[in-house]
């Protein structure tokens, strides 16, 4: 965007890659190592795209706080991408864990604290029932295969650019001419998207209604507000019309709290009184043992159990061997009753709001109009789009993106690349595929503060 030198932005980005190399020797060491019995030395995929030639190891990580095995520190604002997002390791989870593997780990039968957190869930935000799994993605595919099933109907509904998991149906865009196409890069599609999944911007209402209208679709399946391509809020009153379109229209609507959890203790949806019939989680709410949770309606769970009940307990679509394991559930009760607390909302809402103004000030300082998005204690810094003055009422200018193509369309991916490397040899890491900071409730003001520092650090390098 105007007002980046890009030659003094690749001569910085190169240095920043330089400086990574020098100071992570070991870690350069464990990935020739794995590169011999990992594809691309990496054991998961997503961890080539770390900024720096190869990905940091950790030695240890306690509260918001990484070590690496190069003996660096890191103030850690990716949290695990959310799944961290109770603190590495809180004393409460830790303890609960450490008694519950001692005793039992995995046996396909309830514990007794499985009820303790269904009720945990319910009473936060407010659906009466709930199943376990052990990610989002299969909570949001059981969604799914149950949303189908109830209604008679084949389509499911997203908005462009979400990301539910690594669930089929939602792998999916809009081309240039408004057609469903699979996303790019898409590896392997099950089927042509377009049989599975009508597509919409977010925020645009006659469209949802214009497709809602075909009478196909079982579900709207939704994050409160976009969170995987940059954060993109929903307009004034854009959930209630969502919530009316989808009765009018005998459609479901399924809400994907797994990271607008980050809004309050109930999620986006207790804090803004949302009226899901699904309503699906995982990541942080057992503290970073694998979880994941689907809650459902009164009336859903009435037609659910209408149909057939040998086959929802039978190999028909729904399973998981390993889910709803005693451990998981005592991580989850020790989590929920007391690390990820109302009280501690509250300490990791103001921190957001900290980490907001110091990130707005840096980049007003240098004359950047990056846009800074929070949603509770989650805050993104991301490219701004120029408005003509036409959409909702605003003025000419820059503003931040209200679709995800929008937001797809501002991204820019070498200052993206340079502010993450920058900040990781600054001993600050971020999200990595976007500029996402997420606090928990072991982040201190300095936490933020360091960011701050580091940021205005690396801009400045930018500014010249
Ligand atoms: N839903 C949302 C909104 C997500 O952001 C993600 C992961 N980033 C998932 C679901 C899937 O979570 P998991 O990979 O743990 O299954």
């Amino acid at each position: 965007m105007a007002g980046v030198d890009r030659d003094r932005l690749a001569r910085l980005l190169d240095a920043e890659t330089a400086r990574f190399v020098t100071a992570h020797p070991q870690a350069g060491k464990a990935f020739e190592r794995a590169r011999g019995s990992q594809l691309s030395g990496v054991p998961m995929n997503w961890m080539t795209r770390w900024p720096g030639s190869y990905p940091v190891v950790v030695a240890a990580a306690a509260g918001s706080r990484l070590t690496d095995v190069d003996g660096h520190g890191y103030v850690d604002f990716c949290l695990g991408d959310t799944g961290a997002m109770a603190g590495h390791c809180p004393a409460p989870t830790v303890a609960a864990v450490t008694a519950q593997a001692a005793s039992a780990i995995t046996t396909m039968l309830p514990s007794a604290d499985a009820p303790a957190v269904s009720e945990l869930l319910r009473d936060r935000f407010g659906l009466p029932l709930w199943q376990f799994t052990l990610t989002a993605t299969d909570a949001n595919r059981f969604v799914l295969r149950l949303a189908r099933e109830i209604t008679g109907r084949p389509k499911v509904l997203v908005f462009d650019h979400c990301y539910h998991g690594t669930v089929d149906e939602t792998a999916v865009t809009l081309d240039d001419q408004g057609g469903v196409v699979a996303r790019p890069g898409s590896l392997g599609p099950q089927v042509d998207p377009a049989r599975t999944t009508r597509v919409v911007q977010f925020n645009d209402l006659a469209a949802l209604e214009h497709e809602l209208a075909h009478g196909d679709v079982a579900c709207v399946l939704a994050e409160p507000a976009l969170t995987n391509i940059g954060i993109v809020l929903p307009d004034e009153g854009f959930h209630a019309s969502l919530r009316a379109l989808c009765d009018e229209h005998g459609t479901l609507l399924v809400i994907d709290e797994t990271h607008t959890i980050c809004a309050g203790p109930g999620g986006y949806t207790a804090a803004h009184g949302l009226r899901p019939d699904f309503l699906t989680i995982g990541k942080p709410i057992a503290g970073g043992i694998p979880i994941g949770a689907y809650g459902m309606t009164a009336d859903v769970a009435a037609k659910v159990l209408e149909h057939d009940i040998p086959r929802l307990t039978d190999v028909n679509g729904i399973g998981g061997t390993l889910a709803a394991n005693p451990v998981s559930f005592a991580a989850a009760r020790a989590t929920l009753a007391e690390v990820l607390t109302p009280a501690a909302f509250d300490r990791m809402i103001s921190l957001a709001e900290r980490f907001e103004a110091g990130t707005a000030g840096a980049f007003a300082d240098i004359g950047l109009g990056w846009q800074t998005v929070r949603l509770g204690c989650r805050v993104e810094y991301m490219s701004p789009v120029r408005d003509t003055g036409t959409a909702a009422g605003t003025a000419a200018g820059w503003r931040a993106a209200r679709t995800g193509a929008e937001a797809s369309a501002a991204f820019d991916e070498q200052l993206d690349a340079y502010l993450h490397l920058a900040l990781l040899n600054r001993g600050v890491l971020m999200t990595p595929f976007h500029m996402m900071a997420l606090m928990s409730p072991a982040t201190t003001e300095a936490d933020v503060d360091a960011h701050t520092t580091a940021l205005r650090d690396a801009l400045d390098a930018l500014a010249g």
